[in-house]
């Protein structure tokens, strides 16, 4: 059918769409989902196509330039999913749609063909002219070996790698017909599935008879799939207690029906490691990975395989959520209370949130896992509406490490850092070394001090452009701010009252690495924090070392917390556990939680029984005081009762209505009229606020905000459709950016 007009979701933040005509070369070829490149306000933008309307009330339509990319259009199921993300979290429907495409997809990058080689004779003559050359030729003899084992296709500078060979060998070995080189678009992962195969075998973890409780949370999962239908799971399994094994049996089922799976982890622990669990467990079937790390080119690749229905399984972090998944039969999403899955720029999805969306579109079900599982998941489950599965024990051959809570002393701030570390942390951690077993040691600061202030007038030095303390670097030696960089050498003198001494005060992982090390000069100490390591590789690099047993002490900041799996920790010391717990944000109390759970969990993984020591100031606080003993639903019963009293979530809506530019009196007159228009809405919502954020600046822009709560998302929205009616979202030279179901209150 000829089409004449074109409704487009423009990439723009407006939260309407626009009419185009279609021009007559494209009449027959144009679809919904194609993405297109039309005309906008004097330049030419990406716009997705979303409805052909018979007629336009709008008088002489600009025409569509082209269509790009023909073939990744968006299907009915992600138009539908994309709609609804705009509208919940109020984004531009063509903003969410062009997040949702891999990176140089978005810039528009045409694909660059790949060089492919294959072998060009069977193996045995391969491994034949392999062994002849294997003294004159070593870099060709490897290559037919390679290509004997592997016979391609392969890309060339992967083949040459894994080969260890060099671009010259090649040449000669495809032009003596040995090999045959060609073009692809890309390739298939399936290759490097296969290699990595091999060191699966080799480390061969796969087909555990799995225990009671992994047993009656899989039944959960696989009811769910055989009704097939939306239901959502919540896995609620403390750390150790073998989710990843129900996962990838869940993951089996779902693919033995023919249906495909979608797995999110968050981006701290998507390592290799975990890639390598996903492969070993899923023997023999194509996986994608979706991974910030990757290439721009590699993700295109990626994005491919799922598209074309060859991979059968994504792994990947956040955006993945978007994955254009062939029949999707199943969503598991690990860590479902992890912070990461928020995005903080627009659309400010959070991808936990998506997953159940997009499992209730399709009618399929969703496995939500953590071993300390979100407040908001908890009460679904609590209510009825989600089914929840504990895992209350260890499949390991030691149960939960046994934890201790020490009281911190004013001694904890003495000068010269020996206040540090109590007693009996000292004692521990001797214990450990002595008997060369390994020693983690957290806090959730990096940096050596984390402020500076003047002994005399008491001023803090902050950074100009942010309000925010900064933090003293000691190998730098300089002040840094955590917010935008900024950096300055270290003054002598107070900037304030000029006489007054600087005095630096606040830990941080610095400063607790070089403790460690002065009082423990025997052992070999690492440090994991974003600023030791700054690398992809050089994280894997350190944690690599650290699993060897090269290293008897990793001291780091929640890098060390997540995901990873060291058998030789025995001993797991919390440095101070309080550093989040008073932090003006609601959450506040179920972060500290969380982190305290996690990083014990990482004590006695392996043959021998871990201990955690839990330094804090606030022993008695039930954040700490549950995280300590294990007991979540205690916790949750706590903190539960405390939202219900103020409202907030679960038992209520909230979004974040932040304003900001450099004109302070302008953000905070914009912010007051918002303030106003909020205010009349009808409806149940509650406008807290304007008042300055808590962090009132950022790169030298004043903040202000409006908090909204309300008992149901509607009156959230009805609040917002008000305010979006009334005042634009950029006026003079202030920005409002709304937050729905904001998770930091900063
Ligand atoms: P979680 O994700 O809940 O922290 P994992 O899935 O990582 O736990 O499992 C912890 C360890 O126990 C892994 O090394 C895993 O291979 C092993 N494991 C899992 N299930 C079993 C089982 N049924 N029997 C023996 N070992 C198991
Ligand atoms: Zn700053």
């Amino acid at each position: 059918m000829a089409r004449s007009i074109a409704q487009v979701a423009v990439n723009v933040p407006l939260r309407r769409l626009f009419h185009y005509e279609v021009p007559e070369p494209l009449a027959e070829r144009i679809e919904l989902g194609h993405r297109v490149l039309v005309p906008f306000g004097g330049r030419v933008t990406t716009g997705v196509c979303v409805a052909f309307p018979e007629a336009s009330d709008r008088p002489a339509l600009k025409p569509i330039r082209r269509i790009l990319h023909p073939d990744c259009r968006f299907d009915a199921h992600l138009l539908q999913l994309t709609r609804w993300i705009a509208d919940y979290y109020r984004a531009g429907w063509g903003e969410v749609l062009e997040a949702a495409l891999p990176p140089a997809i978005r810039a528009g990058k045409e694909e660059r063909l790949q060089v492919t080689v294959s072998a060009a004779r069977t193996s045995g003559e391969l491994l034949d002219e392999s062994m002849r050359l294997l003294k004159r030729s070593p870099h060709q003899s490897r290559l037919l070996a390679f290509l004997a084992r592997n016979p391609g296709p392969h890309r060339r500078h992967e083949l040459l790698r894994s080969a260890a060979a060099t671009g010259g060998a090649l040449r000669r070995l495809v032009a003596r017909g040995w090999a045959s080189d060609g073009r692809a678009r890309d390739l298939s992962s399936v290759a490097s599935a296969e290699a990595l195969g091999d060191l699966a075998a080799l480390s061969g973890g796969a087909g555990h008879e799995l225990h009671e409780d992994q047993e009656a949370a899989l039944e959960a999962a696989r009811a769910a799939l055989r009704e097939g239908a939306f239901r959502v799971v919540l896995l609620h399994g403390v750390t150790g207690s073998g989710k990843t094994e129900v996962y990838l049996r869940a993951l089996r089922e779902a693919l033995a029906a023919g249906r495909r799976g979608l797995v999110l982890v968050p981006e701290i622990s998507l390592t290799p490691q975990t890639v390598l669990r996903f492969r070993e467990g899923l023997p023999g079937e194509p996986i994608a990975v979706l991974h910030s790390m990757l290439t721009a080119v590699e993700r295109t690749r990626e994005w491919r395989h799922i598209q074309e229905g060859r991979a059968r399984v994504v792994i990947g972090v956040r955006s993945s959520i978007f994955a254009p998944v062939p029949d999707l039969g199943l969503i598991v999403v690990d860590e479902e209370h992890d912070g990461s899955y928020k995005q903080e720029s627009s659309p400010r999805y959070n991808a936990r949130d998506v997953a159940v969306m997009r499992s209730k579109m399709l009618g399929i079900p969703v496995l939500l896992g953590s071993a300390t599982p979100s407040l908001e998941s908890f009460h679904n489950a609590s209510a009825g509406k989600y089914r929840l599965v504990e895992m209350p024990r260890r499949v390991t051959s030691h149960d939960l490490p046994l934890v201790s809570l020490v009281t911190l002393e004013p001694s904890f701030y003495r000068p010269d850092g020996s206040g540090l570390i109590t007693d009996e942390l000292d004692r521990l951690i001797r214990e450990r070394l002595a008997r060369r077993e390994q020693v983690l040691i957290f806090l959730n600061r990096r940096g050596f001090s984390t402020y500076l202030h003047c002994t005399r007038c008491g001023l803090v030095l902050k950074c100009p452009e942010c309000d925010i303390s900064l933090t003293y670097h000691k190998t730098e030696n300089l002040l840094r701010c955590h917010y935008c960089g900024h950096a300055r050498g270290v003054p002598r003198e107070c900037p304030e009252c000029d006489a007054g001494a600087i005095r630096r005060s606040g830990v941080g992982t610095e400063r607790i690495a070089a403790e460690v090390a002065r009082r423990y000069e025997e052992a070999r100490v690492a440090r994991l924090d974003r600023d030791a390591v700054t690398s992809h590789r050089a994280l894997r690099e350190t944690i690599a070392r650290f699993a060897r047993g090269e290293r008897d002490i990793l001291v780091g900041t929640q890098m060390v917390a997540k995901g990873h799996d060291f058998p030789r920790v025995t001993l797991v010391g919390i440095v101070n556990a309080d550093t989040g717990l008073h932090f003006p944000d609601f959450r506040a109390a179920e972060r500290t939680f969380q982190i305290i759970t996690q990083v014990a969990g990482r004590a006695g993984r392996g043959a021998r029984e871990g201990r955690v020591l839990v330094q804090t100031f606030f022993p008695d606080h039930f954040a700490v005081r549950c995280a300590a003993r294990g007991e979540y639903a205690e916790f949750a019963r706590k903190e539960l009762g405390h939202r219900k009293t103020l409202g907030y979530p679960p038992y209520g809506r909230l979004a974040k209505v932040l304003f900001q530019g450099e004109d302070g009196e302008q953000v905070a007159r914009e912010a007051a009229a918002a303030g106003e228009v909020l205010r009349e809405a009808k409806g149940p919502c509650k406008v807290l606020g304007p008042a300055p954020s808590p962090i009132a600046k950022i790169q030298g822009r004043l903040r202000h905000q409006i908090l909204l709560k309300s008992p149901t998302a509607a009156g959230i929205h009805g609040a917002l459709d008000r305010l979006e009616e009334r005042l634009p979202a950029r006026k003079g030279k202030v920005d409002r950016i709304v937050d729905v179901d904001p998770y930091t209150m900063l």
